[in-house]
């Protein structure tokens, strides 16, 4: 039988939600649904693959290799503003 302890575990891995069109981010235990900031649907898993993104900076899925969106699109804005 499982034991309580093994339960209390699993919050040793904080997993995060992104948004793809800004760098903004919020813990996946935040009722979050969409961006605060621009609106946009939040993500809480990788696209291609579904794992779950446990850090928030990440550009790239650890477990896939995929690019996240919204990660490298901060360096593109920087460069619009001129
Ligand atoms: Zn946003
Ligand atoms: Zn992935």
């Amino acid at each position: 039988m499982a034991t309580n302890r093994e339960i209390m575990n699993e919050k040793s891995s904080p997993k995060y939600k992104i948004c793809p069109s800004c760098m903004y981010f919020c813990r996946i235990e935040e009722n979050d649904n969409y961006c605060l900031r621009c609106g946009t649907e939040l993500l809480d898993k990788c696209p291609n693959c579904n794992n779950s993104i446990d850090y928030p900076y990440a550009k790239y899925c650890k477990h896939c290799g995929n690019q996240l969106p919204g990660r490298l699109a901060m360096v593109n804005n920087n460069l619009k503003e001129f």
